[in-house]
């Protein structure tokens, strides 16, 4: 037929091309130790229009490991919905840690709030409303924050995320962490434009092809492209 497009399904959380494979990661090694207050976060987050915005179980379990390993006690995120990946963060790092947190949405971030609070984590958090670029420029106005962040999480608007990068270079120390979500765009980067779904076209496949064409050349980082949630790429600050 000449208008027949080859359907593409929304992926939910996860590309792995069997549903299965994917219920096995989870059931297995993701669920058995998913801290408690992280379950219920998405049980609230569920009935919520977007909830598929939310950090996938296995990534957020990804992020405790990149947390553990550079010892993260200083760290940005950047997009927190309800607040998956911040709590994951939050129960990761030690007690004196801390978390600068923005996003445009306060209204979201409230739906989690109770349980943040409920785990006893919340001093750790700094949540500003705010626009994320003029957050970061703020912070790189005061000196002392050039090279004093562990680790951050970008999980927002993929128009910026070449904007957030050149200041979470800055921010991060040398042997620091940047962690970007979405960079598989539910797989459609590796799809010719023409079969897919609309919903997946331009400008957010563009932006990210673009960004993985970056990141892959940028000396400054050491890159991996992990197949979790909807692709994460891991950079690290080498100099
Ligand atoms: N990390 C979250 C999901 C984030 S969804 C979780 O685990 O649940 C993306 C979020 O980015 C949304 O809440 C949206 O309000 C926020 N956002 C979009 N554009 C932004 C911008 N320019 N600055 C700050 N936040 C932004
Ligand atoms: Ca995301």
């Amino acid at each position: 037929m000449e208008n027949e497009k080859k359907e593409v399904p929304r992926p939910d959380k996860g590309l792995l091309q069997s549903p299965e494979l994917y219920q096995y990661i989870l059931e297995s090694s993701v669920y058995p130790n998913e801290p408690e207050p992280l379950k219920e976060l998405r049980a609230v987050t569920a009935s919520h229009p977007r909830a598929s915005m939310g950090t996938a179980p296995d990534a957020g379990q990804m992020m405790s490991m990149l947390l553990q390993l550079v010892d993260a006690k200083r760290t940005i995120e950047i997009g927190v919905f309800t607040g998956y990946s911040l709590l994951r963060t939050a129960l990761t790092i030690p007690c004196d840690g801390k978390i600068v947190a923005v996003d445009l949405n306060v209204d979201t971030y409230e739906i989690g709030l109770p349980i943040i609070r409920k785990a006893g984590v919340e001093h750790k958090i700094n949540f500003i409303q705010s626009e994320a670029l003029p957050v970061l420029d703020k912070l790189l106005e005061t000196s002392e924050n050039e090279g004093s962040f562990d680790f951050a999480y970008v999980d927002a608007d993929k128009i910026n995320y070449l904007n957030y990068h050149e200041r979470l270079l800055k921010l991060l120390k040398v042997g620091g962490v940047v962690v970007y979500d979405n960079t598989l765009w539910g797989g459609t980067v590796a799809m010719p434009e023409e079969h897919v779904a609309e919903e997946w076209k331009k400008p957010g496949r563009q932006w990210t092809l673009e960004l993985n064409k970056f990141l892959v050349s940028d000396s400054r980082i050491q890159i991996c492209l992990a197949p979790l949630g909807d692709g994460m790429t891991i950079c690290k600050r080498l100099i």
